[in-house]
């Protein structure tokens, strides 16, 4: 029986067009999912082409199999599992390549061409270049031998017929040729001769692939080092390679760094020039974006710009969020309220609706503020902005040991920190993406606000500095300023310590200007949400269930019992004496303990054990009952403004929101980072507010 079952990898560089070209061949029905081990979203989809079920992977961007980011690795391993194992490469090779940027391009391809796998080479983005006019793309086909080369848009949506057929004819084509690939001359075999040896024994591959990654490895220690080879060969080659460097001259041996590169740009520069390439229109696109950049990215108007940009997408983030916000959390409570009173009293009842459809409401909840400032992340990324963004920001966000990548997701955290956790993806160096995530949750959100607020109305004085600083306002600016400072300190202490994991001079490249596609836009924004969805709300949902049990139990003839004798009162009171150096009571205590599942409960939680009436301005009632609370121990109130400034203070810094750890979790792929982080802020909220009140109390206030 013939194989009716084949599998297309789609490659090339980031920017190229990829993942347009994927959604033009896939339509909607892709999946998506990360590659084992690591959060690098793997794309992959079933078409059918006249009987033939294909699967088509995408893979992330790529320049060479050198390149370290965390994306980019997730190719090389695959690249590298193609090398070891003949069964698991594809049937055929979709590469994309930008014609407006073609020999750059060519640099991976040139790499994968030893494995002799069928290429169909798609020459992108013809709407700005027409191929035809800048070389002979029958040439380029003789002299690459490779399978077929098509002229493409995505945008324009030209050469998916063609590219169809192509497909089609590679799978039914038996008699395939071999591609030309960069061979040695005998003079670099000759010197590469003893590493050719022992991967020769080490691995069941062709010569030619042996002799390219023979060259990739002799070029760079790291790559031997980041192989799939075992360590003991890894040692014999590395020695190898020293004995090699220590025959050489010292003038030859500078140039083994770009040996790799040397010999590929000469070999694709010689095909280029066979296939009468000229690179005449490069410039033309090239000085449409200089122009273009000549304004953005202006020394002084450009910084100007990108906060104007970014004080636009947060002032959306927090009006346009705010609708749907309160039309989902609307949603949830009157399903709750439905589902409450369509079933039975019973414990199911509770657990169904205090503790699932709670729990799964308070993931919901976060979507719009995802979608929003996903959205613009993704349209500036696709633009070519945030590239630019980088490299204008990059000298100041490397002070304090962050990237300039880092800049959106830190400022969206004023918003909410989870889709700053998500949008860090784009920090190619692993080290400067986990410092961004670990101070994130620092950076005050507007869960924050209701505690502020609450504090700041009941207790601080409506005074004015100067007459003319309001105190109220002083303060809130303070607990927002406290957290933002304490994040920059602490990135640079935490870049100190954390090791890199991945190569830090990555090269990046400025991309010209260009129009989004739209689908391509949305298939992006609604794959994100997906996998916050499903990833954190898991996590999520387990807590909150656990959370409802600590509130709800134990029950008293079947009855709840009041809060304070709950469990969740129970660790209260237990935990009273640690905190009462705070100047916190085991009311507040359970505040604590509730609000780790989002900072905004502990007002509720207030409310409840209060027994504050909900009747719409329980605010008022609220604070009129801290007011009034006096401890039965010492007679004196229990709210005081120094305890509420030390409360605010444990605020700015403790670790409490479970969506947020989720989301850490799932993008670390380890409970390792979440775990540190509610050690090292739940400390640092301890330190803090003890240091607050005491300090207070020794200048004398109460
Ligand atoms: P990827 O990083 O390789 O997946 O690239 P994308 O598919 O995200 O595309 C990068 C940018 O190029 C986006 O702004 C796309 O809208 C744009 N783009 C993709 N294909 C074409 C094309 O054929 N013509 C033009 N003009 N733009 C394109």
């Amino acid at each position: 029986m013939s194989k009716n079952n084949f599998k297309f990898s789609i490659l090339g560089n980031p920017n190229s067009g990829k993942s347009a070209v994927f959604n033009l061949i896939t339509g909607l029905n892709q999946k998506v999912s990360n590659y084992p081990g690591i959060t690098v979203e793997k794309h992959s989809s079933l078409i059918s082409l006249e009987n033939k079920n294909i699967s088509i992977d995408d893979y992330p961007g790529t320049y060479s199999t050198k390149s370290q980011s965390i994306d980019e690795a997730a190719v090389r391993d695959t690249v590298f599992k193609w090398i070891e194992s003949k069964e698991l490469r594809p049937d055929g090779i979709i590469y994309v390549a930008d014609i407006t940027n073609l020999r750059r391009n060519l640099y991976f391809f040139s790499q994968l061409l030893p494995l002799n796998i069928p290429i169909i080479l798609l020459l992108n983005m013809s709407d700005l270049i027409n191929p035809a006019d800048i070389l002979s793309i029958e040439k380029l086909k003789k002299e690459f031998k490779i399978f077929d080369i098509i002229s493409f848009s995505a945008l324009k949506k030209q050469g998916l017929k063609e590219l169809r057929r192509s497909m089609v004819d590679l799978l039914s084509n038996e008699s395939k040729s071999k591609n030309t690939f960069l061979s040695l001359s005998s003079e670099n075999r000759k010197l590469l001769k003893p590493i050719i040896g022992i991967l020769k024994k080490s691995i069941d591959a062709s010569k030619e692939v042996i002799e390219d990654l023979s060259l990739s490895i002799f070029s760079s220690e790291s790559f031997c080092k980041s192989s799939f080879f075992s360590n003991s060969i890894k040692d014999k080659v590395l020695k190898e390679r020293k004995n090699i460097l220590s025959k050489i001259s010292t003038n030859m041996s500078k140039t083994i760094n770009t040996l790799e590169s040397d010999l590929r740009y000469g070999f694709i520069d010689e095909i280029l020039f066979n296939s009468n390439f000229k690179e005449k229109n490069q410039i033309e696109d090239k000085t449409k974006s200089e122009k273009i950049d000549k304004f953005l990215t202006h020394p002084v108007f450009g910084p100007f710009l990108y906060i104007g940009i970014l004080y636009f997408i947060f002032q959306s983030i927090f009006t346009f969020a705010s609708i749907p916000m309160d039309f989902i959390d609307g949603i949830v409570s009157s399903f709750g309220n439905f589902v409450y009173d369509s079933l039975p009293n019973s414990l199911f009842r509770d657990l169904i609706v205090d503790g699932i459809i709670a729990g799964v409401g308070g993931i919901v909840i976060f979507l719009p503020q995802i979608i929003i400032l996903m959205l613009f992340m993704i349209v500036l990324e696709d633009t070519g902005y945030m590239t630019r963004v980088t490299f204008m920001t990059d000298k100041y966000m490397r002070m304090i040991g962050l990237h300039g990548k880092s800049i959106l997701p830190i400022m969206s955290g004023y918003a909410c920190a989870i889709p700053g956790i998500i949008s860090s993806r784009t920090i190619d160096s692993w080290k400067e993406r986990l410092v961004t995530i670990l101070v994130l949750p620092l950076i005050s959100c507007s869960a924050r606000l209701p505690v502020y607020v609450l504090m700041i109305s009941a207790f601080i004085p409506q005074i004015y500095i100067y007459d003319f600083i309001g105190l109220q306002g002083f303060v809130m600016v303070c607990m927002y300023f406290l957290g933002t400072i304490t994040a920059f300190i602490l990135a640079k202490v935490f870049s100190k310590f954390l090791s890199e994991k991945s190569n830090p001079s990555f090269i990046m490249e400025i991309p010209p200007y260009r129009l989004p596609i739209l689908k391509s836009v949305l298939k992006q924004l609604i794959n994100r949400s997906k996998l916050f969805l499903v990833n954190a709300g898991k996590i999520i949902m387990l807590i909150s269930i656990i959370l409802w049990f600590l509130v709800s139990f134990p029950k008293h003839n079947g009855e709840s019992v009041s809060i304070k004798d709950s469990y969740a009162g129970k660790v209260g009171q237990l935990i009273e004496p640690v905190i009462k150096p705070l100047g916190f009571d085991w009311k507040i205590g359970i505040g604590l303990i509730t609000s780790f599942a989002a900072r905004e409960v502990v007002v509720s939680t207030l409310s409840t054990i209060y027994n504050v009436e909900d009747d719409g301005e329980n605010m008022v009632n609220l604070k009129e009952a801290m007011k009034n609370d006096i401890n039965p121990e010492t007679g004196k109130n229990v709210f005081t403004p120094l305890v509420a400034i030390s409360i605010m203070v444990f605020y700015v810094y403790a670790a409490q929101c479970v969506a947020t750890f989720a989301i850490v979790k799932t993008e670390t792929n380890t409970w390792k980072w979440p775990i540190f982080m509610i050690a090292y802020m739940t400390l640092l909220a301890y330190v803090m507010s003890f240091l607050v009140y005491n300090f207070g109390r020794y200048f004398g206030y109460s």
